[in-house]
């Protein structure tokens, strides 16, 4: 009952929401998606609002807080994240319900414990009010969501260095954004070093630096217009194998769906 447990509800630009945890109790990652529906994704996993302890915001783009104020007034869930996000996040034109009650602040860097999740913040490169990724602890594995980050710096290395599972973006292909129908400023954007992460850049530094503590890559974030799941998944299978990183045998490497639930996955 009380193995990690692991779910993405959705994961791109219409809606981020993660859940990590065991059977009866666990944490969110970003409230991006509707709270309906993130309620009726608990519930299909035999939880619900009441069960989750806290909701970890990596940033306020609107599709990372979507139903952040519902979840944190009506149902009393704890909104954990910047103090610079939490007042991005008041001032989004996508939060309609603001926080009160429910806001917690965190310092990026510092490790809090939540029931029995230890979570450590660290800072990522992005263009949001403040940006952060987050690594939960839990039973000595270690679960790291780097997602929204134009180049991996050193804190996300760290992290990805000693984490058992990874939540890493895989947004764009080089060459479908370049020959997209993306206005310039936008491909610039999305390029910079405060944008995303391109399924190149995330096979380079996986396959340069994976470590056999690593079991699970998820990739997420995947664009809809840039991107396609079979080419994210083989543009970084093809680095990992280059270094003789076998995936299926030394490492399960998972593509994760725009807008359906993944599998519930439950690590022994
Ligand atoms: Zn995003
Ligand atoms: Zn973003």
């Amino acid at each position: 009952m009380d193995k990690l447990r692991f779910q993405s509800f959705g994961s791109g630009s219409s809606g981020n929401c993660y859940y990590i945890g065991n059977a009866s109790r666990g944490l969110l990652i970003d409230a991006g998606l509707g709270v309906r529906s993130i309620r009726k994704h608990l519930r299909n996993i035999g939880l619900d609002f009441e069960n989750i302890w806290g909701v970890f915001v990596t940033h306020d783009h609107a599709d990372h807080i979507k139903a952040v104020g519902p979840i944190g007034e009506k149902h009393h869930v704890p909104i954990y994240t910047t103090r610079a996000v939490h007042e991005g996040i008041q001032r989004s034109y996508c939060v309609t319900e603001k926080l009160y009650t429910s806001k917690k602040y965190i310092e990026k860097g510092e490790t809090i414990q939540v029931g029995e999740f230890n979570i450590t913040s660290f800072p990522v490169s992005h263009d949001a009010t403040d940006n952060v990724g987050y690594t939960v602890e839990y039973k000595e594995k270690r679960f790291t969501f780097a997602t929204d980050l134009g180049y991996i710096g050193e804190e996300v290395a760290n992290e990805l260095k000693q984490a058992d599972f990874a939540v890493l973006e895989a947004n764009y292909d080089e060459q479908m954004l370049q020959e997209g129908s993306y206005p310039v400023h936008l491909k610039n954007r999305i390029i910079s070093k405060t944008g995303h992460l391109s399924n190149d850049q995330c096979g380079l530094f996986l396959s340069e630096n994976f470590h056999s503590r690593l079991k699970h890559i998820f990739l997420c974030h995947l664009s809809r217009q840039n991107n396609l799941p079979d080419l994210a998944y083989t543009t970084v299978q093809n680095y990992l194998e280059e270094k003789k990183i076998i995936v299926g045998k030394d490492v399960q490497l998972i593509t994760l769906d725009r807008s359906e639930p993944s599998e519930l996955f439950i690590f022994e």
